[in-house]
């Protein structure tokens, strides 16, 4: 009888870790359909910004720097292309849901490297190629590239949500931590950025002090709780940000969550997240829902976090 009881206890123990490792999955699978949602209405949209298409939004930061949205996809994507002397940065290309380097490719003559900010399947463009492409230089990718191809697996890549399968990135560049990338007189240095997942980076504009951040930051609901995000990173991410960044930081992000205008953010939001997770660490936030659990970062962002047992400090 104790023998059984103790065989039931270890097989719902079983169960209960197995469901935990393989959270992500499960959770995944429950609340994804596989097929993208119905493109959004189109809204009023800023003045400084022009629409490229019936699908594609422009706007002109500066004479170098464009912001090219995707307004009507239900991310609302925003990709930049920055311009120096002698090549371009893509910096993200959204979900492929419409040909982002035909819409870059009317905006500059020069060669365009693209560069994710992370390996989500609406940043990476999917069935887009390019004719170069660059990629953070972290040793786990590197071991896992071969002959510089580099496979995207289902956790860095979640195109299962959308029914989209993971492309294979052919890497001519990898981008060292911390490096600058010279574009003929315009440098943006690399940060990693972490927290999102483990392969975010953001590229701080050296010279003008905009900072692409990815998903990193923008305003709205910055997603902590996704398989390969960690609150750890999180923080380790605002750490770095705020180490790099000028106090004047532009900051320019991925996503928006209403129209009009571009995701645009400053230090002091960075400075908001910081102090958000070190409260959340320290058990001083409070959160609601449970999974995941909303924590109020500032009046324009919020972090989605799993609940706290299953926070990573
Ligand atoms: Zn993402």
């Amino acid at each position: 009888m104790i023998k059984k009881s103790l065989f039931v206890i270890a097989l719902v123990l079983g169960l209960v870790s197995a469901a935990v490792w393989q959270r992500h999955r499960i959770l995944f699978d429950l609340l994804a359909d596989g097929v993208p949602p119905p493109l959004l209405e189109a809204a009023a949209e800023a003045a400084s910004s022009h629409w490229h298409d019936d699908y594609f939004l422009v706007e002109a930061i500066d004479s170098r720097t464009y912001a090219i949205g995707e307004p009507l996809y239900h991310e609302q994507n925003f990709s930049y292309l920055i311009l120096g002397e002698a090549r371009a940065v893509l910096f993200d290309a959204g979900p492929g849901y419409r040909d982002i380097r035909g819409v870059a490719e009317t905006l500059t003559d020069l060669p365009i490297t693209f560069i994710p900010s992370h390996f989500h399947y609406d940043h990476v463009g999917n069935t887009i190629t390019f004719a170069h492409v660059a990629v953070v230089d972290l040793p786990y990718l590197r071991r896992r590239a071969t002959a510089n191809r580099l496979a995207l697996n289902w956790r860095e890549h979640l195109g299962t949500a959308e029914g989209v399968a993971a492309p294979t990135l052919h890497v001519d560049e990898w981008l060292p931590v911390g490096n600058i990338i010279d574009l003929g007189e315009r440098q943006l240095r690399v940060l990693y950025t972490p927290g999102h997942t483990e392969d975010s980076i953001s590229l701080l504009d050296v010279g003008t002090g905009y900072v692409f951040s990815g998903d990193f930051i923008y305003p709205g609901p910055l997603y902590a709780f996704l398989p390969n995000s960690s609150m750890r990173d999180y923080l380790q991410g605002s750490d770095t940000m705020l180490a790099a960044i000028p106090d004047s930081a532009d900051i320019l992000g991925a996503h928006r969550n209403a129209a009009p205008g571009l995701p645009r953010l400053s230090q002091r939001d960075v400075a908001d997240l910081r102090a958000a997770l070190i409260a959340i660490r320290d058990g001083k936030a409070e959160g609601h829902g449970i999974f995941p659990r909303e924590y109020r970062v500032n009046e324009r962002i919020q972090l989605l976090a799993e609940p706290r047992l299953l926070q990573d400090w």
